[in-house]
């Protein structure tokens, strides 16, 4: 993947992030803009991205299996992403399913370990 490429996926992580996270906000925190709280985990998930080693690998920050995050911050985008990404499929179809898609991908890529994993339980029994 070359550098462009990688920037635009970048900007594109960044822009879902930040969706879902005004998305969480006006629903739940009732804030037409973001609170304070909500604006902190956007600077923070921005510099996450922005210092990301894996871009060009990995799919999606929530499923990033080097976790970056702090355990605080960690809390707080995953309850983001629990409530927001449902929700992002009828305001915002094509990059929702791009996420589930994605999400997805990043759990094929695992299974080969696991499946062997269960095999070798099986032969042991
Ligand atoms: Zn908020």
């Amino acid at each position: 993947m070359n550098r462009q490429k990688i920037e635009s996926k970048r900007e594109r992580e960044k822009k879902t992030v930040v969706m879902m996270i005004r998305l969480y906000c006006r629903k739940k925190h009732g804030s037409k803009e973001l609170c304070p709280e909500c604006e902190a985990l956007v600077r923070y998930a921005m510099v996450r991205s922005d210092k990301c080693p894996f871009m060009e690998t990995k799919t999606f920050c929530s499923n990033c299996r080097v976790h970056c995050y702090t355990p605080e911050m960690r809390e707080k985008i995953r309850a983001v992403m629990r409530f927001s990404g449902p929700r992002m499929i009828f305001s915002h179809p094509v990059m929702a399913v791009r996420h589930v898609m994605e999400s997805r991908l990043e759990r094929n890529r695992t299974s080969p370990k696991e499946k062997k994993r269960l095999e070798k339980e099986d032969n042991e029994n």
